[in-house]
C-alpha cells in the first residue's frame, strides 16, 4: 500500500463543480495530508444551456479555478466533451480520452460519480472510469470511490441503484474549506428549498457525519479497494 502523504489522487468529475459538491472536503483533507490531487473535468458545463455564451464559459472557468485553488487541487485537465450529451459519444472514445491522463499520473486513488445518478454525464463518467481503470497486471489504481452530488444522486429514478455508502471521510476540519469552494461556484447553487443549496449541502455533510458519530463527513460507495 502506498503511504498516506505520497499518494497521487485523481478526481474524475463530469462537470466543474461536481468535484467540490461530491468530495471537496475529502480533496482538502488529502492535500493537508500531503497527497497530490489532480482533477479531470469531462464536459465543459455550459454548452448544453440555451443561454450559453463565451462570457458564461469564461465566468464558469474562473469560478472553477477559484474553487480548485481553495481546495488545493494541483493540475486540472478539461476534456471538453459535450455537456449533458456524453451519451452521443461512443463509450470507447470517452475511455480513450481518459487513458492518457491515467497513464501520465498513475493515481493510486480515484474518486468519481455514483453509477445510479440521474445525470447522464455522471453515469457515463463512472462507466468510463471503471473501464479506463481496468485492473490489468501492474495497474496503479488501488482504490475507486463513488461520491454523491445533490440534485442528481438523490433525484435518480427508483429503477436506478440507490446510493448506499460504506466509506465515510471525516471532514469536520475541512467543512469550512468545502463551503468556501462551493461559494466560489455560487452561480451553480440555488436558494433553499432547492436540493443544491448551501443549506442542504451543509445538512448533507452533517447527516453523513452524524450517521457515523462524526460532526461532518462525505460518503462514498466503494468500487474497488485493493490491499
Ligand atoms: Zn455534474
Amino acid at each position: 500500500m502506498v503511504q498516506q502523504g505520497s499518494r497521487t489522487v485523481l478526481v474524475v468529475a463530469a462537470h466543474a463543480d461536481d468535484e467540490a459538491l461530491g468530495c471537496g472536503g475529502t480533496i482538502a483533507r488529502h492535500v493537508i495530508e500531503g497527497d497530490r490531487v489532480h482533477l479531470v473535468v469531462m464536459a465543459d458545463g455550459v454548452h448544453s444551456r440555451l443561454d450559453a455564451n463565451p462570457v458564461d464559459l469564461e465566468r464558469r472557468m474562473a469560478a472553477a479555478a477559484r474553487a480548485q485553488k481553495i481546495l488545493g487541487i494541483g493540475e486540472v485537465d478539461y476534456l471538453g466533451l459535450p455537456d449533458n450529451r456524453m451519451d452521443s459519444l461512443a463509450l470507447l472514445d470517452i475511455v480513450q480520452s481518459l487513458e492518457p491522463v491515467l497513464q501520465k499520473l498513475a493515481p493510486q486513488v480515484v474518486y468519481t460519480h455514483h453509477h445510479g445518478d440521474l445525470n447522464i454525464d455522471h453515469r457515463i463518467t463512472q462507466q468510463a472510469v471503471m473501464t479506463a481503470c481496468r485492473p490489468q497486471p501492474g495497474h496503479a489504481v488501488k482504490e475507486i470511490y463513488g461520491f454523491e452530488v445533490m440534485s442528481s444522486t438523490e433525484w435518480a429514478s427508483p429503477q436506478s441503484e440507490p446510493f448506499l455508502p460504506s466509506f465515510f471521510v471525516d471532514i469536520t476540519a475541512q467543512l469550512e474549506t468545502k463551503q468556501r469552494a462551493l461559494a466560489a461556484y455560487a452561480e451553480e447553487l440555488r436558494p433553499v428549498p432547492h436540493s443544491r443549496s448551501m443549506e442542504h449541502l451543509e445538512a448533507l455533510a452533517r447527516h453523513r457525519g452524524y450517521s457515523m458519530g462524526l460532526d461532518a463527513a462525505e460518503a462514498f460507495v466503494v468500487y474497488r479497494l485493493i490491499r
